[in-house]
């Protein structure tokens, strides 16, 4: 295959300010060098001209595309306002008209009689809240955290996390963990609640009665494994045997990443605590949360404090979301009709590339493939990210290629992206000196 090599205007920004003032921490602009200036939907644009389509979607914080227009125009509004930006976690109206629209679109209609914690503005903030609030109401210090795991970088979160590179930065010991297989790490027939059942059965299995359980039910960063809806539901039936607590880490699986609001809705679990954030706001805004079951509400005040406690900007875009996208009920389908075109297309990928790619992956529009080596993967998206498509690798080795493109994408768009995800496939493939595929 030829393609045309289209020539750039040289950059209007001096690349090497990143280079020689931003820290060498800076990991997602190390495979996407690129300066970017305009967005829409799920285009982007970089200052040079050149368009992308973004599959990265802010690793998940863009669920509805980038500055999608009915968020803005009630932000704008906002702004020229003169609204509070900032508050702490005082009373505002954007708060009381974001609580109230929680309320009615998400927690009501799931019966969850759950109060809400404004945490600090992160995923990992919210995590924090949680692991600290289940170890309160239990007395107990022990969390249970499965294989893959991802649940941010701060110290507790982080000994959740199961990643060893990131783990590996900590510089103190991490502790209060148990760690457990997640569903289908054992192989497909093994059951890893049996095995956490046998282990909270046997009063010599060595592992502390944990307060609660942390669990993603789709694992973003881990690498797109889904947990089943039944093993969601025993692992329910089994804690509550138990009374161990169920944290659901829906920061990447939540607001209809999976096709559903909550990535446990399928299941019809009712998790304990519910920590949300990535695409909360609908705009890419910071804001994170926790949702509580009403009783176990222990917390005394300001215990879990911090400075921007609510961003009211993020209040605004997120009830435009909940009442925009969610209200009406007939969000989902439009979800469904996108995630059943991708999940036929990477099959389709998969199918005509069965000795590189072991399988498709995920659920909804958290969709990837996992090829048997990382570095045709890595080799694949920086190929992709020349010919014009964002998207990033995810799993133990970076071996998943992950599609995350905004839930309620373009279908044109969706449809363009995956031909260049395919061109790159062919075009890596074909050069690759290994491949029986080589001239
Ligand atoms: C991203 C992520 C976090 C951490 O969120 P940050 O905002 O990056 O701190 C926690 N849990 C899951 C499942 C995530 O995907």
């Amino acid at each position: 295959m030829t393609r045309k090599v289209v020539e750039f205007p040289p950059r209007t920004t001096n690349v090497s300010s990143f280079e020689r003032l931003e820290s060498n921490v800076q990991s997602y602009a190390n495979n996407f060098p690129d300066v970017f200036e305009f967005a829409e939907g799920a285009e982007i644009w970089a200052n040079n001209g050149k368009r992308y389509l973004d599959f990265l979607s802010g690793a998940g914080s863009l669920n509805y595309g980038h500055n999608p227009s009915e968020l803005k125009s009630e932000l704008l509004k906002y702004i020229e306002n003169n609204n509070i930006s900032n508050s702490l976690d005082l009373h505002t109206k954007a708060k009381k008209e974001f609580l109230d629209a929680l309320d009615e679109v998400v927690l009501k209609p799931r019966g969850l009689d759950h109060v809400v914690q404004f945490t600090g503005p992160t995923g990992a903030n919210a995590v924090e809240a949680a692991l600290k609030l289940a170890r309160r109401v239990t007395d107990r210090t022990n969390i249970a955290a499965f294989t893959n795991g991802f649940h941010g970088v701060t110290t507790g979160a982080l000994a959740a996390t199961g990643n060893a590179y990131n783990r590996g930065a900590a510089g103190v010991e991490l502790n209060g963990i148990s760690r457990l297989p997640y569903d289908g790490y054992l192989g497909g027939d093994y059951n890893t609640v049996d095995y956490f059942e046998k282990l909270l059965d046997d009063p010599s299995s060595g592992m502390d009665l944990p307060a609660a359980v942390i669990f993603e039910t789709v694992q973003g960063e881990g690498g797109h494994k889904v947990a089943s809806d039944a093993w969601l539901q025993q692992l329910q039936t089994l804690c509550r045997k138990h009374k161990i607590l169920m944290i659901a880490d829906e920061v990447q699986a939540g607001c209809g990443r999976t096709g559903d609001f909550f990535g446990f809705d399928s299941s019809g679990i009712a998790p304990d605590i519910i920590a949300v954030s990535k695409s909360i706001s609908g705009y890419g805004l910071p804001l994170a949360l926790c949702l509580i079951k009403r009783d176990l509400d222990a917390w005394l005040p300001g215990e879990h404090n911090g400075t921007f406690r609510g961003n009211n900007l993020a209040f605004v875009t997120a009830t435009a979301a909940l009442n925009k996208f969610w209200k009406s009920g007939k969000f989902e389908a439009e979800i469904s009709q996108r995630s059943v075109l991708l999940r036929q297309r990477l099959t389709k990928i998969t199918e005509q590339h069965r000795d590189m790619i072991s399988e498709t992956r995920g659920k909804g529009m958290m969709m990837g493939l996992a090829f048997s080596d990382p570095e045709l993967a890595r080799r694949i998206t920086t190929h992709a990210f020349q010919l014009g498509l964002i998207a990033e690798r995810v799993g133990p080795r970076d071996e998943v290629l992950k599609i995350m493109a905004p839930i309620n994408v373009r279908m044109d768009h969706l449809d363009e992206g995956l031909n260049i995800l395919e061109a790159s496939i062919e075009e890596v493939i074909s050069t690759s000196p290994h491949s029986k595929f080589a001239d």
